[in-house]
């Protein structure tokens, strides 16, 4: 498959590091800035987008983190508990991801991501003594030794498992909701290469060995601080796949077939749109035409409660 574009991955904001280490630049761009607003774990919206504030709307009490710049317009993300009176208009990123456009998606991935960090490393790994946010917030620094920390990015790897006959192997964890499947994934160990992780998650959970493991593409997944990595792997024994009885309690083959028939029966919950895995699962349905050459149907398109099969 071609390398993915993956729906977290759009971002076109220009980071301007370089503004970072200028507190009187960043002060000015403040007084003209976008602001985004996030409690903790929302952001506040409108409609199906991001409400943007201006600087004198941002409330008194929060923290003020620089995200970069579109063409001359900088942006920000205001950080502190909800505004009264607005609660009903604060949404999750997994609720509202999908439907943002370029620009706002790659701010909220960024806002939270940071948001995220800050929250977490509120003292010093080093001497324990607190530690404020620096450089527009993009580094937090030690106010006793002046160590400087850094956001961390964790990286998984996400892998679409393939027989030689161009099926997928997906596999359901007992903490999903009922039917939900989906592709196999694993955080990268200290000392492991991606490759070596795919082998791992992939023998772990499955059972079986991996080969001919190609890039797909990867998004930063602010949940709280992944980076996803995606892969296609091919294994040449099917038959000895199994689930490992612990993270994975069942797996199943898909052809693209076999997969809307599970949908339409109710019986296969795909994972939701802004992940790596459904872009995977798509692209892989996707391209192969029907045996006419039209299109496939689309899995939204697909409703459970219709069991009389599009292919009747
Ligand atoms: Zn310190």
């Amino acid at each position: 498959m071609k390398i993915l574009n993956l729906p977290l991955a759009r971002s076109r904001v220009d980071r301007a590091e370089h503004l970072r280490k200028d507190p009187i630049a960043l002060e000015a761009l403040w007084e003209r800035a976008a602001v985004i607003h996030f409690d903790g774990e929302k952001f506040l919206t409108s409609g199906s987008a991001l409400r943007m504030l201006k600087s004198y709307e941002a409330p008194d009490n929060g923290d003020e983190f620089f995200l970069g710049l579109d063409g001359e317009q900088p942006y920000f993300l205001f950080m502190s508990p909800q505004i009264s009176g607005e609660s009903e208009n604060y949404k999750t990123l997994r609720e509202m991801g999908a439907l943002l456009d370029d620009l706002q998606i790659g701010l909220a991935v960024h806002a939270q991501g940071l948001a995220n960090w800050h929250i977490k490393h509120p003292r010093c790994s080093a001497c324990g003594a607190p530690t404020t946010p620096a450089l527009g917030g993009s580094i937090r620094q030690c106010s006793h030794c002046a160590v400087e920390h850094y956001p961390r990015t964790d990286p998984a790897i996400i892998v679409l498992v393939k027989d030689q006959n161009d099926r997928i192997l997906l596999g359901r964890q007992r903490v999903w909701p009922e039917h939900r499947f989906s592709t196999f994934a694993g955080f990268v160990e200290t000392g492991e290469s991606f490759e070596q992780c795919v082998s791992r998650e992939v023998a772990e959970e499955a059972g079986v060995l991996v080969s001919d493991v190609k890039y797909l593409g990867s998004q930063p997944w602010p949940f709280p601080a992944s980076l996803m990595i995606a892969f296609e792997a091919t294994i040449v024994d099917p038959e000895n796949a199994r689930p490992d009885g612990q993270e994975i309690e069942e797996i199943h083959w898909f052809d693209r077939d076999s997969i809307v028939d599970e949908i339409m029966a109710g019986e296969l919950l795909l994972p939701p749109k802004i992940s790596v895995a459904r872009a995977m699962i798509e692209a892989w349905y996707n391209l192969v035409p029907m045996p006419d050459g039209s299109a496939r149907p689309q899995f939204d398109s697909l409703d459970p409660s219709a069991l009389d099969s599009w292919r009747k």
